[in-house]
């Protein structure tokens, strides 16, 4: 067992209590949502109607966990914050650093010798502090939270922006930066903004093709990568209780890519049975005495839509399956109507790899119905057409699809079975191609796209569907192919169909062994040291304070075009290994921004050279001339992952602010925690006033208060000037954040 029991006891013992003060408080009916966030007040006397959307609210989450390439960070600032342990359980995953090559044995192996340094410093903090440690292969993070700690009602934070995976067991978990686990683990208030709240009823019963990924997908086209910004997705209706633990972790995890602070479904029989399924009998017993308080009160399902933000209907019987992509998450497109897309946009048509597996999609219902439809190209005397990848989420998935004959079902069809981890789902992939600058299609059941997302090759078109559609689509290997009208032409010349997916929920015999490579944690008082040469990790040096003045004339460092994710503005792939290394990472900083200018990526205009170079060549010179620089971008910057690295290496390169059009929730909360200024165009036209040339300065700083906007100047190179005002959403606090130089320094 991994799970502290003594915790969970206290928590399912008080919860009741707890629900009761609130309700007294708020005399109104309760969302889910509102019933978690509630009873995990930092001040339980604080009850009271907090404005959703905007009104700041300080939280106590009962956990943690970081995974291997942000933990890093995390637990740097961690050991500047003067704590002897964690505060609450937390743990540390070992997933990101592992490259896909030639399978999970090999790979593991260079993973361990590559990463050494990083996995030991890793291993050791968190023996230090208390932190329980998943080695290399273990799994990767959601997965594992899922099969060991996830608990109903509960509210944890993850240094992973798919940490809300855990709300297919019903608990808040959130993503944040490293700077906001440091809070939680120190036992400070961790600040959120109230969400807002998008309630989504599900209603009828998923068939046939249809899985519970297309609801996400589905959901992902209607809201957008910006539609469940600062918002909690919170699913009801007698349709949540048609999908399995797991098929709901998959739709919250992909709650994501909306920008959703997270997603929640209510306590079922289905998470019980999946509680008990992964050895935890008695969590599923205690929250079963408090299961009325799991969900939303019954009256809101009478009228929901006076009780969330926004209500959006998806009827499961009629859910067709969706393929979304390529480039961006939100481009949903039902099967029927795909290749119609595919020729109409000129995609390449043929399929080129398949991906199956990754933290999204790597349950033993999403392995059995892929390997339903493997199982039936022997019998159909097929043949697969294009390559196939399974990343299996975690050891025990994998041992126990092991031991039930799927990894050979899928190994006989030519799949290689990568390591227990990220790998392509974060640019970990070797891909060996025959010509990277060939256009080339992708089909993923992981849950995001962005270009270079998978092979650092922007060439990729990567797609985004259910485990069973990729492997359709695999044995096609063609975009165009709908498995649901579609025949296939076997090695005999016949046309077969592929029959629909079937699958098993839970594994019938039981998981197989399941926690192979936890270390539990330790408190060894052991000194921590770090090589001043290492090129992996670097101690970190407090941030300058702000020096009290406006900032003036700063040049502009980069005017950015379009999608601008925390991928283009801190690469994952080959810089992954520098994610403890603020200095050298700082190399990689707005690389895959498109500057507005020239159309082209990492090469904008250094004023001191006067030539065009790299983003972050360009803000060391200036840094080095003790130059603050301005970046400047346009819709939800910043979306995509936690990693707080975007936000870091700015402020390492003396940029000062980032002046946008709309941020994505926890960018911009990094960017606040390292004392930067996100600042956005109060008229978005704005944006189209800024030159290459100019020098930008930020007015008003010495007065600098919530609800108050700021003044931005443009020095035109002609000598002419323009004004316009910029706004903010800094609350008190991070305005100390802000001055002091960073939320760390501000303690
Ligand atoms: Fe790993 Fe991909 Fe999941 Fe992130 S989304 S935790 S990179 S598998």
């Amino acid at each position: 067992m991994v799970y502290d029991v003594t915790m969970l006891k206290a928590f399912y013992a008080a919860y009741k209590g707890k629900i009761e003060h609130v309700r007294a408080v708020l005399q109104r009916p309760l969302t889910l949502a509102e019933k978690i966030l509630y009873t995990h007040l930092y001040d339980e006397k604080g009850v009271k109607n907090y404005k959703r959307g905007e009104d700041y609210v300080n939280f106590r989450p009962d956990r943690v966990a970081m995974q291997d390439a942000t933990a890093q960070m995390a637990l740097l600032q961690f050991m500047n914050a003067g704590r002897e342990q964690a505060a609450v359980p937390s743990t540390v995953h070992c997933d990101h650093l592992i490259q896909a090559y030639k399978g999970a044995r090999e790979d593991i192996a260079t993973a361990t010798k590559t990463n050494e340094e990083v996995y030991d410093f890793l291993r050791d903090v968190s023996s230090r502090y208390g932190i329980g440690f998943w080695q290399p292969g273990a799994g990767i993070i959601h997965q594992v939270v899922l099969e060991n700690y996830a608990f109903p009602g509960g509210m944890m934070v993850g240094t992973d922006s798919h940490t809300p995976n855990a709300g297919g067991l019903g608990m808040v978990a959130i993503g944040v930066g490293g700077a906001d686990a440091v809070d939680v683990m120190t036992g400070m208030e961790w600040e959120l903004k109230m969400p807002r709240l998008i309630g989504v009823h599900l209603k009828g019963e998923l068939s046939g093709w249809a899985a519970p990924k297309d609801v996400i997908l589905k959901l992902a086209g209607i809201l957008t990568v910006k539609g469940g910004t600062n918002a909690i997705i919170e699913y009801f209706g007698s349709g949540t209780a048609s999908l399995s633990a797991t098929g709901k972790a998959t739709i919250c995890n992909m709650g994501a890519e909306v920008g959703a602070t997270t997603s929640l479904f209510p306590y079922d029989d289905r998470m019980a049975t999946y509680l008990k399924a992964t050895g935890r009998e008695e969590v599923a017993g205690m929250a079963d005495s408090v299961a009325g308080d799991l969900r939303a009160d019954a009256d809101i399902m009478l009228a929901p839509e006076n009780y969330y933000d926004r209500v959006i209907e998806i009827d499961l019987s009629r859910l067709e399956p969706y393929i979304n992509g390529p480039f961006t998450p939100d481009a949903a497109t039902p099967i029927s109507e795909f290749a119609e897309k595919v020729l109409a946009n000129g995609y390449p048509r043929k399929m080129e790899v398949g991906l199956i597996g990754s933290c999204t999609n790597s349950s033993y219902q999403d392995l059995s119905r892929a390997v339903s439809l493997a199982r039936q190209v022997e019998k159909k005397h097929l043949k697969v057409a294009a390559p196939l990848i399974v990343n299996p989420g975690s050891e025990r998935i994998r041992a126990t699809a092991e031991r039930d004959g799927m990894i050979e079902t899928f190994e006989k069809v030519g799949a290689t079975i990568m390591a227990n981890a990220c790998g392509p789902c974060i640019g970990q992939w070797k891909r060996e191609t025959d010509d990277p600058t060939r256009k080339n299609s992708i089909v993923t059941s992981f849950n995001r796209n962005f270009a270079k997302r998978a092979d650092g090759n922007p060439n990729t078109y990567a797609f985004v569907a259910s485990p069973e559609l990729t492997m359709a689509l695999t044995i096609a290997g063609d975009l165009c192919f709908n498995p649901l009208t579609d025949a296939l032409v076997n090695c005999k010349g016949e046309k077969v169909k592929l029959s629909e997916p079937v699958g098993e929920e839970l594994p019938p015999k039981g998981f197989a062994e399941g926690s192979e490579g936890y270390m539990a944690p330790g408190c060894e008082k052991m000194e921590i040291t770090v090589n001043p040469h290492s090129q992996r990790l670097q101690l970190l040096k407090p941030f300058p304070a702000w020096e009290g003045t406006d900032l003036l004339n700063m040049p502009l460092l980069i005017k950015a075009q379009g999608k601008c994710t925390t991928d283009h503005i801190s690469m994952a792939g080959p810089w992954l290994r520098f994610r403890g290394h603020l200095e050298n990472i700082s190399d990689n900083m707005l690389m895959g921004a498109v500057n507005a200018f020239n159309g082209e990526t990492n090469s904008v205009w250094n004023r001191s050279t006067n030539t065009y170079g790299p983003v972050s060549g360009t803000a060391k010179m200036y840094k080095s001339e003790g130059i603050s620089s301005i970046v400047v971008a346009e819709e939800n910057y910043g979306e995509g992952s936690s990693r707080e690295h975007a936000a870091m290496e700015p402020r390492f390169l003396n940029v000062r602010v980032i002046l946008a059009k709309s941020f994505a929730r926890i960018h911009e909360t990094n960017l606040k925690k390292q004392g930067m200024l996100a600042l956005t165009f109060v008229d978005k036209a704005d944006y189209d006033k800024i030159q290459e040339h100019d020098l930008i300065s930020v007015i008003g700083l010495t007065e600098f208060a919530p609800g108050r906007n700021l003044k931005v100047v443009l020095h035109h190179e002609d000598g002419t000037k323009e004004s316009f005002e910029a706004q903010h959403t800094y609350n008190e606090l991070q305005i100390s954040w802000f001055r002091a130089g960073s939320a760390l320094n501000a303690r």
